[in-house]
């Protein structure tokens, strides 16, 4: 039998977990099938590989990354770490728990390399359609190469799949809504996709619209490089923050009249720019339609067997052989796109069984259904431990290692209600040495440079 062929459309975290443990079952002896891995940007790491451009590329492509200059992790290291690559490992000694984002990106290519994953990759190579045949069993997916467009429009020629991996993230594509008078407003509007730099801000009184994540971070961001005034305005609920006097919240804003924005309580206050902090859409525009998840951020995307396997109610042309991995919004990272990953490639190698449909549905719907009971982070968290511990029970991830941070996301979250600032001026132990993270040379609000050669600096 001709060995199974594999698509996978990405090589950020998700995607490399996927090259990284086909690799490591390969060395350990496995018959493994061929994985054929497109990637649209020119090096490895998705959102971890940090670009300045905003807006479209050379090739006219969009720009898929989000991440911003002195950009620090949003959770301790502690739980995100790789029991079988630690952060000492990589380092030869131990960090601080709340690592700037080169740091972090430094750690995981230290474990691709070390497994030679680069070169599986075709890089600037962008998926634009996937589709299945249900005569043949296969799917077929075209692809154009970036490299040679300006030259030639190169569309490669359709490759067949028995499976698709869709590894294409979901924080690129910005869910940008607009109010009355934003678009007389005469000064910079944007969204947090195409936030780069804070200096940007300096002396800056700002609005920003969001009660999530990025407004949290990019609040304190631009407040540590320099602006003036910060205003957080929420739709729902504020994010209730010990916040420095410079940072408030206010209901959401009605109207804005020039630089004054009208909020619901019936306040005004004037402001020099507004950033839309609003999420991103799941966004998967070159898949067709049949085998094409629809989700908002969610801890349970609907309709994923496991988390993984599309399993959609009506008809998907009767497979189950179209996989997205690391769709889940995020506690877990790392460690949770690894365990899907081993889980995807045990389930094609048939290791793993999967019931029939509508076992599966149920089993989704379960899951749904208690994530909608959920009640508050604490719960949030839960959910997500008993997710990824389950896929790692199913595929005996690294012989049963205990993956369960739940702690260490309790106390990171409490030092975060305690006080904003200074959450990640605290120290955690790894899971997976024992060891006590040292507290860092200068305090979170005080480090102004981000660079590794500066976090590694020691007093
Ligand atoms: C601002 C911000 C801050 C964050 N901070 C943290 C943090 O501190 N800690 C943490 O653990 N996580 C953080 N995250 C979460 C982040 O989502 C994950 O760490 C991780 O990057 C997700 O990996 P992924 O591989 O699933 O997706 P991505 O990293 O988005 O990678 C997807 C890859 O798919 C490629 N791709 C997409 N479409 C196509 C196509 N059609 N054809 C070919 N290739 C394609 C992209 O180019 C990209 O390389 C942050 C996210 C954001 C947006």
């Amino acid at each position: 039998m001709a060995p199974k062929r594999i698509c996978l459309i990405g090589a950020g975290p998700s995607g490399m977990s996927v090259l990284f443990q086909l690799e490591k079952l390969r060395k350990e002896g496995v018959d493994v099938p061929e994985v054929v891995c497109y990637e649209k940007q020119s090096n490895w790491g998705g959102l971890w590989n940090y670009t300045w451009r905003t807006g479209n590329d050379e090739h006219g492509e969009p720009i898929h990354g989000s991440m911003y200059r002195y950009l620090w992790s949003n959770g301790p290291k502690e739980a995100l770490e790789f029991p079988d690559y630690t952060f000492e490992d990589h380092y030869g000694r131990a960090i601080p728990s709340f690592p700037p984002r080169e740091v972090l990106f430094d750690y995981l290519q230290g474990r691709w390399k070390k497994m030679g994953l680069k070169e599986k990759i075709n890089f600037k190579t962008v998926v634009r359609m996937v589709t299945f045949n249900e005569e043949t069993d296969k799917f077929s997916v075209v692809t154009e190469n970036l490299t040679e467009r300006n030259l030639t429009s190169k569309i490669q020629p359709t490759e067949e799949f028995d499976y698709v991996f869709v590894a294409s993230g979901h924080y690129s594509v910005p869910y940008v809504p607009t109010y009355p008078g934003v678009d007389r407003f005469p000064g910079r509007v944007m969204h947090s996709h195409d936030f780069r730099d804070a200096c940007e801000f300096k002396d800056k009184r700002i609005l920003i619209v969001g009660a999530s994540y990025s407004a949290e971070d990019i609040a304190l961001q631009t407040i540590k490089y320099g602006a003036s005034k910060v205003i957080c305005t929420y739709r729902s609920k504020p994010q209730g923050y010990k916040w420095p006097e410079t940072i408030e919240e206010r209901p959401i804003f009605t109207h804005v009249d020039g630089k004054v924005v009208h909020f619901s309580d019936g306040t005004t206050a004037e402001v020099d720019a507004i950033m839309f902090c609003t999420g991103y859409l799941h966004y998967y525009p070159w898949i067709e339609d049949k085998l094409r998840l629809r989700s908002v951020n969610s801890l349970y995307p609907p309709n994923l067997y496991k988390g993984i396997i599309f399993t959609p109610e009506g008809h998907n042309g009767g497979n189950n052989k179209m996989l997205y991995i690391g769709t889940q919004d995020q506690y877990y990272t790392y460690t949770m796109f690894d365990v899907e990953a081993l889980w995807a490639l045990k389930y094609v190698l048939g290791q793993i069984d999967v019931p029939d449909k509508k076992t599966m549905r149920a089993n989704l719907i379960g899951w749904a259904e208690r994530l909608k009971s959920s009640k508050d982070c604490y719960a949030d968290i839960d959910f997500q431990t008993d997710f990824v511990l389950e896929l790692a029970k199913d595929c005996n991830y690294l012989d049963g290692v205990d993956l369960d941070v739940t702690k260490i996301f309790y106390d990171w979250h409490h030092d975060k209600e305690i006080d904003v600032l200074s959450y990640r001026d605290k120290s955690f132990t790894s899971k997976f040495t024992g060891t006590k993270s040292p507290i860092h040379h200068s305090t979170f609000m005080s480090a102004l440079d981000d660079s590794k050669e500066c976090f590694m600096a020691t007093k």
